[in-house]
């Protein structure tokens, strides 16, 4: 008996949602086309390369019609046709970013519409939002005109790709939720670099645009605790929990010195950690923005080894004894964006940073974008579906998972994601012949 896979949540809903989405891409390509072979096709190939964790783009090339490769790309990925790596860099470096934005949006609105997101609620129903910016690329050699530019003492000059990366966390939930990130590229006929501030302003009108009613917390580092970024965050009505350390806010810290609140506030939990609170309501964020009120906490930590921890937050969420460790507990759960997102894709076989090709115009961008889909698939795939789960448990790490996947897809005609799970299970099942 095959498991039943869930509907939308598991990976063959997943990725035809994905599939409708790249269908309505324009084709905008310059260059003379290999005729016969779709934008679309060559959308859902660079998806493919990342969904399976191909080292090289080369894994595709020259796919002929009756290897297996060919037909399980046609089954699991939608692919008529693969075209070769050359073609795959030429087409997706014409196409615009923009429009690869919708892809990410459906599949949270179906993570949304599977109760997903609710295991996500916290803090009176909020989501919370981690967002960081990390590099992408680095070169001194290969470059594009989108490419922020970076001039050393020496007079040489490197180039780079950042994005500013978003994602959904929970302090209890493994997975997290990526949203489209937002490139930090150089800003188009300028000679101006792009930075993570207004990556950041873009990121939030995006995500008020597409989900206008979505209560939500961000949360981001200290660079952030400042007033035209909590300005920012109220415009487009975000609650806010973000890091703020005394050394960078003295003016802030001296009100809550300087108030009765110097007893702390202590909670003891299950897991034998020992959490101290101080916070002041309604201070002054720093002196040159004294009507700019914000709550600040100050927390410490003593895990069960005596090992302690500091951290400092303002927030315009009121702080209450009853809240207090809550709002740590958010607080914390930023650093999820860093090690479940930016070091997974860079350590668990997604080759973040590995240099597919860089293109001329959007390549690089498309690849990261492709990528993070790719992620989400993986990441809603284990949060909702019992089959990927067992497949995950089965192989016992990532790494294996992906390349149990790569070798089926290379070997065996697997006919749907159904077939390629339950081989993974090793359950007898025949792999029909399609021919
Ligand atoms: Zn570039």
């Amino acid at each position: 008996m095959t498991l039943p896979l869930r509907k939308h949540l598991s990976a063959p809903g997943l990725i035809n949602t994905i599939y409708k989405e790249f269908a309505k891409v324009p084709d905008e390509a310059t260059f003379s086309r290999q005729p016969s072979i779709s934008l679309t096709d060559h959308l859902m190939s660079g998806l493919a390369v990342f969904g399976l964790k191909c080292p090289s783009l080369l894994d595709f090339e020259r796919q002929k019609e009756e290897t297996p490769t060919a037909n399980n790309l046609k089954d699991l990925y939608h692919v008529n046709q693969a075209p070769s790596d050359t073609y795959l860099r030429k087409r997706l470096d014409d196409v615009s970013p923009k429009y690869l934005r919708s892809a990410f949006k459906k599949l949270f609105a179906a993570f949304q519409r599977g109760k997903g997101l609710e295991r996500y609620e916290f803090l009176d129903g909020h989501i919370l939002l981690s967002g960081d910016g990390t590099g992408q690329f680095h070169s001194n050699k290969i470059s594009c005109p989108s490419c922020c530019q970076k001039k050393s003492r020496d007079g040489s000059i490197s180039y780079y790709h950042q994005m500013f990366g978003v994602c959904v966390v929970h302090p209890n939930q493994k997975n997290v939720i990526p949203l489209c990130p937002e490139p930090i590229l150089k800003e188009d006929g300028t000679e101006k670099n792009d930075c993570e501030r207004n990556a950041c302003k873009r990121f939030l009108n995006h995500f008020r645009r597409e989900h206008p009613h979505l209560k939500a917390i961000f949360l981001a580092d200290g660079l952030s605790s400042n007033a035209p970024n909590i300005e920012m965050l109220k415009e487009n009505n975000l609650r806010f929990i973000l890091i703020a350390k005394p050394g960078d806010h003295r003016f802030l810290f001296e009100q809550l010195e300087e108030s009765k609140k110097t007893v702390y506030h202590e909670v003891y939990t299950e897991d034998g950690c020992y959490h101290q609170f101080r916070f002041l309501n309604n201070a002054s964020l720093n002196k040159s923005f004294k009507n700019l009120k914000v709550n600040v906490l100050e927390y410490r930590c003593t895990d069960r080894k005596g090992k302690e921890v500091n951290f400092s937050w303002v927030t315009d969420i009121k702080l209450k004894e009853s809240n207090v460790l809550q709002i740590s507990q958010a607080g914390r759960a930023r650093w999820k964006v860093e090690n479940e997102t930016f070091n997974t894709l860079k350590n668990l076989g997604y080759n973040f940073e590995h240099n597919y090709g860089h293109g001329k115009q959007h390549l690089s961008t498309i690849f990261c974008l492709l990528m993070m889909l790719a992620f989400l698939v993986d990441q809603i795939q284990e949060a909702c579906c019992t089959v990927f789960q067992s497949c995950k448990q089965r192989k016992g790490t990532y790494r294996r998972l992906w390349e149990a996947m790569r070798t089926l897809f290379q070997e065996v005609v697997i006919g749907s994601w159904e077939n390629l799970y339950d081989l993974i299970l090793k359950k007898k099942r025949l792999v029909m012949d399609t021919s």
